[in-house]
């Protein structure tokens, strides 16, 4: 397993926000977290890349190693990368200032150069615009610099919050197709969605949380095909 997150406990204060989480990322899968607004997802993913402690007794476990204690940056260095909601991008910053933010940890000029000529392969129209503002980018090509900015880390694992938020869906499936080709590239991915029908297509396994509870896991196909789940999600 890539990722392992172990009896995971979280408040803010004194609400609790999630709830005896386990879950599991195995290398070179795509899996997808669903829920409504508000269920915990950033909540969750926060934990993960370390914006946010856990309660006493929650474990998270990243490539063998326990990194529960570690910080936000060690965790970037061992290679968890968070794309996060609302893209967060440095309006101020031409797109090219943006990517080398992602690359902060790293001290390795060529490698880097060499990833960054990568993700312009992956991102054509980033690289035209390279040295346009950020904040002068429509919501799809936002969301494409805040995800070439996620692999400026080079990451084992990407997680994405809300890659569809605010996104006609033909731009989500272009984007979805790129998620796919970083997948094919050795990338493994954390989808976090509330559209839940793009998250189950994407990925192999899923999961459902529901006001800080994993309610449902299993294969996303299965998953879809779940009455409880359609009812609830689907509009079906
Ligand atoms: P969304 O898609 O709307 O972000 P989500 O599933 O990611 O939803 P979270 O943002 O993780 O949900 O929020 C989970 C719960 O924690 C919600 O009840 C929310 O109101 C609460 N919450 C989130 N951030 C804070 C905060 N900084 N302080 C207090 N409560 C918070």
């Amino acid at each position: 397993m890539l990722l392992q997150v172990k009896n995971l406990n979280f408040a803010y204060g004194d609400v609790q926000a999630l709830w005896d989480i386990n879950l599991e990322v195995g290398k070179g899968e795509v899996v997808a977290l669903v829920g409504s607004n508000g269920a915990g997802k950033s909540t969750l993913l926060k934990n993960i890349s370390g914006l946010l402690r856990p309660r006493k007794g929650s474990q998270i476990i990243f490539d063998g190693e326990d990194i529960t204690n570690t910080t936000a940056d060690v965790r970037v260095r061992k290679g968890i990368a968070l794309v996060p909601e609302g893209r967060q991008l440095f309006a101020g910053l031409t797109i090219r200032e943006n990517l080398m933010m992602g690359a902060f940890t790293r001290s390795d000029v060529k490698a880097i150069q060499e990833d960054l000529e990568r993700i312009f392969a992956l991102f054509p129209i980033l690289e035209e615009r390279q040295a346009q503002l950020a904040g002068t980018l429509s919501g799809g090509e936002q969301q494409m610099c805040a995800i070439a900015r996620g692999l400026m880390s080079n990451p084992k694992l990407l997680m994405i919050d809300e890659l569809s938020l605010g996104l006609a869906p033909v731009v989500v499936d272009r984007l979805m197709e790129t998620i796919q080709t970083i997948h094919d590239n050795g990338v493994t991915v954390f989808l976090v969605e509330q559209d839940v029908q793009a998250a189950f297509q994407m990925s192999e396994r899923g999961y459902v949380l529901e006001t800080g509870h994993l309610v449902h896991s299993g294969n996303s196909r299965d998953l879809m095909e779940d009455e409880a789940i359609k009812k609830a999600y689907l509009g079906i």
